[in-house]
């Protein structure tokens, strides 16, 4: 599968069975499914996210916002246990383009994407157990 580099944005390709081994970058040996959830912008998340075969899991947060970062420590835990899923936040606030293309009406929002294909989305700060229950629901939805 090809993995874009949240670091270099190059195109990495991966056999499946080694995502569980870390993947580096081949041009820049940044991790290519990071352990903590990486930034995306309006620079560059159609790249990132068309470039990808892995579903990604994005929050869509705000600084002023404090159920987003009373989430944000969930967030950051659970992208650690899953080497098959690509964790990335978005400040809605820098963003604005973004927040609007995602018709954000409350944050946190977090939207589960395959490519471009919105595949669920819920809304409102969830603890580590809940996000990974409500991301392995949509998880077996998908197979
Ligand atoms: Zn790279």
């Amino acid at each position: 599968m090809i993995i874009v580099c949240p670091s270099c944005n190059a195109k990495n390709r991966v056999p499946e069975d080694k995502l569980t081994e870390q993947p580096t970058c081949g041009q820049c040996h940044s991790a290519l499914v990071p352990l903590a959830p990486i930034e995306l912008n309006e620079q560059n998340f159609s790249q990132f996210i068309t470039g990808s075969d892995l579903p990604i899991f994005i929050d869509l947060w705000a600084e002023w916002c404090g159920p987003c970062k009373m989430m944000a420590p969930h967030f950051e835990q659970v992208a650690k246990q899953y080497p098959n899923v690509i964790f990335a936040k978005i400040n809605t606030e820098e963003n604005p383009r973004l927040s609007s293309a995602f018709n954000v009406r409350s944050i946190p929002t977090l939207v589960l994407m395959n490519k471009t294909t919105e595949l669920a989305r819920i809304s409102g700060a969830l603890r580590s157990t809940e996000l990974k229950q409500w991301l392995d629901q949509q998880l077996t939805a998908q197979n």
